[in-house]
């Protein structure tokens, strides 16, 4: 198989060059020629399968360069039962105390407690394969600017896998505290770690700005190393996600909740980057049966309106919530999606793409609208919303969950409430682990803001609640601190030169 750039289909390169690349030369992202086709009789087959089965059976059809071996090793080390805590790195669970047909998929088990590790995780054994066919021999640079989750799980993901190094840069007062442990408690021989005196686009900038430095490029290529990017539109983040929604449906037919061949379900996806529920899309352009995608937001609700009026118009107040990761204006992979419902036409999308650089604005043509509106249903919850939620779940199904599932949530019930589709079975993207945001989520319970220290909050919680603090959460307490550098924003680049022992 091979991948077009969204703005420019003549581009044509393989699965390795799409990973190892990142982005393409003129700026769009990598998206699959055409996509492979699951019959019912497939899923049938699927379903029989466990999870880094089905997940191998998926990436051979999209990495058709790669080995069976090859996938799956990748896929055995990173969904090992001891990351993930058992086989199923995305168990359902079916909440009971409603006339609605419900399921949390939850996707947080992994190292760091969010969504992020199901792609992280895997990632780096995608990247340094994809390496080896195209660059061999050259150690991989991984930079990242975090505003918090995707930091701490690129570097648990990337955590001495040979051949690569890794340097993450997040704003010194722009994560939370935990947050802040989390990363600056790594461990791994080729990982660090430093803050810097700005906010997170300050990071942003500055880690793009020596990423396209030509001097930088040189030096490391005299070093035999490269650059490389693992943020969420490179096509190796979004594949694996792909596979969880199979993974759940089959997890359904294997426990008889489906009653008829080919009977849909509804997908809901706490939303951000655009890049979970485009994955949903890419399911059921599969031949998975899905009915709706519900895309739901926060205070930042530029995609609710995108999606129901078919103009896109980041000029808008951001706010800064309590699901942070989903505070976001730009959405990268929605770019992806454009490009496949204007039936491959980069012209069209450049133009849109240029307009949003431009004027932070732009609006698609009225048939690629109704193909939106079709595929999806949009809503969005503000942050009193989202705490009266997990309350409600708390008192109702006895289910703690986090800020960002909180919002998919009252999102679900919103679409209920509009449509009265309760006999679809739903499937509700559970993106964090409540103890990732164990603040919101304890006031949210009680009603009052405590103002304890974080580690307090999280005993507090699991008292309140009586559940259990997941392992990674719990350990950080006895973790030493291994980072504490703090940099100016002119110093990233000696602060990279450093890490990797060469000026
Ligand atoms: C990143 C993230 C999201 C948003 O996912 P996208 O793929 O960016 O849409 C939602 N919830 C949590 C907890 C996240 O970390």
């Amino acid at each position: 198989m091979n991948y077009n750039s969204t703005r420019n289909s003549s581009v044509v390169v393989s699965a390795a060059q799409a990973i190892a690349q990142g982005i393409s030369k003129e700026g769009g992202l990598f998206v699959p020629g055409q996509l492979p086709h699951y019959t019912y009789e497939d899923l049938r087959a699927l379903k029989e399968l466990d999870y880094v089965g089905r997940a191998q059976r998926i990436l051979s059809d999209f990495l058709t360069d790669f080995t069976p071996e090859e996938i799956q090793e990748s896929v055995e080390k990173a969904y090992a039962p001891e990351k993930f805590g058992g086989d199923n790195p995305a168990p359902l669970t079916l909440l009971q105390n409603n006339d609605k047909n419900m399921y949390l998929m939850e996707l947080w088990h992994g190292p760091t407690c969010a969504f992020k590790d199901m792609a992280l995780q895997l990632l780096p054994h995608l990247l340094t394969k994809s390496l080896q066919k195209t660059y061999a021999g050259k150690t991989a640079v991984i930079l990242v600017a975090t505003s918090g989750d995707t930091g701490k799980a690129a570097l648990e993901g990337f955590k001495d896998v040979e051949g690569t190094k890794i340097l993450v840069f997040y704003p010194e007062d722009g994560v939370s505290p935990m947050q802040k442990r989390q990363m600056n408690t790594q461990e791994g021989n080729n990982v660090s770690v430093c803050a810097i005196e700005g906010n997170f686009d300050d990071a942003q900038t500055g880690v793009k700005r020596i990423f396209t430095d030509p001097e930088t490029a040189k030096l490391l290529e005299k070093h035999n190393m490269l650059f490389s990017s693992a943020n969420s539109i490179n096509w190796g983040r979004l594949l694996p996600q792909i596979v969880y929604y199979f993974s759940a449906y089959c997890d359904l037919m294997n426990t008889g909740e489906m009653d008829y061949e080919g009977e849909e379900i509804n997908i809901v996806v706490p939303t951000g980057n655009f890049g979970n529920i485009l994955a949903a899309y890419y399911a059921k352009e599969m031949g998975l049966p899905v009915h709706k995608l519900i895309c739901a937001s926060n205070s930042n609700n530029v995609l609710t309106d995108f999606i129901r009026t078919g103009t896109y118009d980041k000029n808008r107040n951001f706010y800064t919530t309590i699901s942070p990761s989903m505070d976001i204006l730009v959405s990268s992979n929605l770019e992806r999606l454009l490009y496949h419902l204007t039936g491959r036409d980069d012209k069209k999308v450049s133009q849109w793409m240029k307009q949003l650089a431009e004027t932070g604005k732009y609006t698609v043509d009225d048939d690629v609208k109704a193909k939106i509106q079709e595929l999806f249903y949009s809503g969005y919850c503000d942050d009193q919303g989202t705490e009266q939620t997990i309350k409600m779940l708390y008192d109702t199904e006895n289910y703690l969950c986090d800020t960002h599932t909180a919002v998919a949530v009252h999102v679900y019930d919103q679409y209920i409430a509009e449509t009265d589709d309760k006999q679809t079975p739903t499937v509700i993207a559970s993106t964090a682990s409540p103890y990732k945001f164990a603040a919101s989520v304890l006031e949210a319970l009680t009603g009052e803001k405590s103002q304890r220290d974080e580690f307090s909050m999280v005993e507090e919680l699991s008292a309140v609640s009586s559940t259990a603090i997941p392992q990674p959460i719990a350990q950080l307490k006895e973790k030493t601190q291994r980072f504490q550098q703090v940099c100016g924003i002119s110093d990233m680049r000696k602060v990279v030169l450093e890490m990797l022992h060469i000026q």
